[in-house]
């Protein structure tokens, strides 16, 4: 018998935090979890699973317009911006209700309150004042937006967190960043009517992905009327009396708006957590720093998901409890995996993505064949929509292995998932030669590129 009040106790009740309790109690083990905001965490309250569902509101406009040349007319529409959000809290108290049943089910305690560290093996619960031990402590209070207090004016801007709840629809939005947040919102905002323009500091935007997923992507937005500045940020946002906001950018722009979003990156939620006080280690940004087995330099303490800024998504945080439950209760040690994760970037069209970018693959590998097809989607030609999709596949020469592969485009994100089977595979591009199409799909492109566009020869396209 223990002599702590709890086998595990985790602080965080997001994707990873609810997974450790469920599996770790439903092992047996003396389970609590303490939340301070609402189980789920920002994945399912405020992140990805609402903000999937506004991407699909903001779509129909374009569906209405598209029916026209399939013979349908279409009486005329209208959207309620409060209906959309309704029905979206509806679902998310749905789905926190999920979580908190399968906690209950596994017979993991929880609390409803903030938690911060005392010492290595003691919790402090704020909404009691008590303070509980554990044998074995689990941090996972993910992250939050980055605030950018250096811009005069930050008071007046939201961030995602707020888009998910605001009153109502402005008529015009400013947001600022080119990564994930920023881009998926610019197209939803203009998506529902909103005059959306989206400013950017570096020269294109998500700079982490493959240039032809970035032009292409920039492009189609573009076309669509959304405003895209690169290389400016906003240098100060001023309140009006009449609640408008007027933004001054860095090249000299000056716009007025009904709100400024703020997309810059998030960062750990540690602040106040008692870390030091348990003596927890953290890095120059706050994240917890830990082990590939997700231990910190505390043996009782562990930390997984955003708070330790590895991965910012929501499987990585998941698998990384996984390998926790493998590793400290089923004695067989597993550290997460963090390689060749596919990911989706829910922008209008989407960005499905696996592996190296042909940038990163150039430097990486002597030779590489590069295998593109750019092509205006079936449904389109009786639309009249002018869209293209992009896919391309890097390979490696040497051996053949397929080590990047990026498409735009409809669904993209859902054949990102499938080609990360491929790639984690090692599967070569003989092997996609060798797999038949499925016909008339866009992903059968695929597996019919037989021969490479263009090849890149130490670095240098030849
Ligand atoms: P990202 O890291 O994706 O992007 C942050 C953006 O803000 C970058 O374009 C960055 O520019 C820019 N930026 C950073 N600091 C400043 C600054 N001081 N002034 C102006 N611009 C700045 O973060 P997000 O906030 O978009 O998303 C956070 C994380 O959440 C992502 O990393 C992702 O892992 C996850 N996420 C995943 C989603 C998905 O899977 N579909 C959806 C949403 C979020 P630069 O590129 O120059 O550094």
């Amino acid at each position: 018998m223990s002599s702590y009040d709890y086998d595990l106790f985790v602080i965080g009740g997001g994707s990873g935090g609810v997974r450790a309790a469920r599996v770790a109690a439903s092992l047996g083990k003396k389970v609590a979890i303490a939340e301070e905001y609402r189980f789920g965490g920002t994945c399912v309250i405020r992140g990805c699973v609402p903000k999937k569902l506004f991407v699909y509101a903001s779509q129909f406009h374009e569906h209405f317009e598209d029916a026209a040349g399939f013979g349908w007319e279409v009486g005329e529409s209208r959207f309620d911006w409060k209906k959309l959000v309704a029905a979206k809290d509806q679902e998310i108290t749905r789905l926190e209700g999920l979580y908190r049943k399968g906690l209950t089910n596994a017979g993991a305690e929880q609390i409803d309150s903030r938690a911060e560290l005392v010492d290595a093996h003691t919790v402090l619960i704020k909404a009691t004042g008590k303070t509980v031990t554990a044998e074995r402590i689990i941090v996972a209070v993910g992250g939050a937006p980055t605030t950018h207090v250096a811009l005069p004016g930050h008071e007046h801007c939201i961030s995602s967190n707020e888009a998910f709840h605001l009153e109502e629809l402005p008529e015009a939005i400013l947001i600022e960043g080119g990564g994930y947040i920023a881009v998926e919102f610019a197209n939803i905002f203009h998506g529902l009517g909103v005059k959306t323009t989206l400013i950017y500091r570096g020269r294109e935007i998500l700079s982490r992905f493959d240039q032809d997923m970035r032009r292409g992507l920039h492009a189609a937005m573009q076309a669509k009327g959304i405003d895209i500045l690169c290389e400016d940020v906003i240098l100060s946002v001023e309140k009006k009396a009449e609640g408008e906001l007027i933004a001054k950018t860095k090249q000299g722009k000056t716009l007025e708006v009904g709100q400024v979003m703020l997309a810059i990156g998030r960062s750990p939620n540690t602040r106040g957590l008692g870390l030091e006080q348990a003596g927890v280690a953290v890095n120059e940004r706050g994240a917890i720093i830990v082990d590939p087995y997700s231990r910190t330099n505390v043996p009782s303490i562990f930390a997984l998901g955003d708070v330790t800024d590895r991965v910012q998504l929501t499987p990585v945080a998941i698998h990384e409890a996984m390998c926790f439950i493998e590793t400290e209760y089923k004695n067989n040690p597993t550290s997460p995996d963090h390689d060749l994760i596919a990911t989706a970037v829910f922008s209008q069209p989407e960005i499905g993505t696996v592996g190296m970018s042909e940038e990163q693959a150039a430097k990486a590998f002597e030779e590489l064949e590069v295998y593109r097809a750019e092509f205006r989607p079936m449904k389109a030609t009786l639309s009249g929509r002018a869209e293209r999709m992009i896919m391309k596949l890097i390979v490696n020469a040497a051996d053949r292995k397929v080590v990047g592969a990026h498409i735009l485009g409809h669904d993209a994100g859902e054949m990102a998932q499938l080609l990360g089977i491929t790639l984690k595979a090692g599967c070569t591009k003989d092997d996609f030669d060798r797999t038949m199409a499925v016909h008339p799909t866009a992903a059968e492109e695929l597996v019919t590129m037989y021969s490479p566009s263009y090849r890149v020869k130490n670095g240098e396209r030849v």
